[in-house]
């Protein structure tokens, strides 16, 4: 913790809000008030249900959705205020990993049409382009073999495999992975994770990790920043939050991980959270978890809590923690 308080972070997400007017008088707001800062060479894993807002923090941080408020901070600058000259060199600097890698590779394209577009568009000449390709695919358990084919001739982990060789081709220092294993099978989703942290290692690269499996972000990730309907509920390092979760949403979610060991499996106690994710059209301006959590009261439904500092590098928004 100390050491990367010292620096800069890489990534600054401040305030972060991102609505749709689906009509009128409704407004789904799907991130709101969203902040939270990531360290270079640091995997910072962002949870919760689906709904929650999770994979369009990431798309707004990428610009793939524009942001209704807020900022995003890449190295110093803020990315909707970039130059176009800035935004080539934006698009090169941070990449993404899509959840679905059927959906994610044209199917007309060639493997070395795929990951060799970047640089291509970034400069290379053909052979410096097939190069490359060449080497990027070795790197991702592919060969020279595979440049030739379409999408549909490979499994979904090998489509995942060319997915990230797709995002590492232009050589980027920060790549948000959205749940990147989640389409994939479960004997398939260890390998490709131990090939995120190995290619993390060699390229010196930082990861935003978007997911919902609990148990494999306790296994990549540095910190965990745990969301709730657009919000953000609690962050730590992810040592920290496991060991002390103490939002209540953050204790039932990680109440419900399966545990392998029968003896301890046996002594956790579940934590059940009742009813549905409410919906994020209109929400109320109070605690977003308040209709489901065991332990509100009447300010829960009346006041909205701030996220504050509750131990060093530990936040939590909950009128508990005040
Ligand atoms: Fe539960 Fe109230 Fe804390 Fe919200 S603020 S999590 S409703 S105790």
């Amino acid at each position: 913790m100390s050491d990367r308080t010292k620096q800069e972070p890489l990534v600054q997400v401040k305030d972060l809000c991102k609505y749709f007017q689906v009509s009128r008088n409704a407004t789904l707001k799907a991130v709101d008030g969203v902040s939270f800062d990531i360290y270079k060479g640091e995997t910072v894993a962002v949870v919760g249900e689906s709904g929650c807002g999770k994979s369009t923090t990431g798309r707004c941080i990428i610009r793939l959705y524009e942001p209704t408020k807020g900022q995003v901070i890449f190295d110093g600058k803020d990315v909707t205020k970039l130059t176009k000259a800035e935004q080539k060199e934006f698009c090169q600097r941070m990449q993404m990993i899509f959840q679905n890698p059927y959906s994610s590779l044209n199917s007309r394209m060639t493997v070395k049409e795929i990951v060799g577009e970047g640089l291509k568009n970034h400069g290379a000449s053909d052979k410096e382009a097939e190069e490359k390709v060449e080497l990027l695919l070795r790197q991702v358990g592919l060969n020279k073999d595979h440049m030739s084919r379409f999408p549909h001739e490979f499994s979904g982990g090998q489509r995942q495999r060319i997915g990230i060789a797709r995002a590492l081709s232009v050589d980027p220092e920060f790549i948000i992975c959205d749940e990147p294993i989640s389409a994939l099978d479960v004997s398939i989703q260890a390998q490709v994770i131990n090939m995120l942290k190995d290619l993390q290692e060699e390229h010196g690269l930082t990861y935003l990790f978007i997911a919902h499996d609990l148990s494999v972000v306790k296994y990549i990730s540095d910190r965990v920043v745990v969301m709730y309907l657009g919000t953000v509920v609690e962050s730590a390092d992810t040592e920290e939050l496991y060991a002390h979760p103490t939002h209540p949403y953050t204790q039932a979610l990680l109440s419900s991980i399966p545990e392998a060991d029968p003896k301890v499996a046996k002594s956790n106690k579940r934590i059940p959270i009742k009813g549905e994710i409410p919906s994020p059209i209109n929400p109320k301006d109070c605690c977003r978890f308040a209709e489901r959590c065991p332990r509100a009261t009447e300010k829960c439904f009346a006041e909205m809590p701030a996220l504050r500092e509750i131990a060093p590098g530990h936040k939590m928004a909950c009128h508990l923690a005040e």
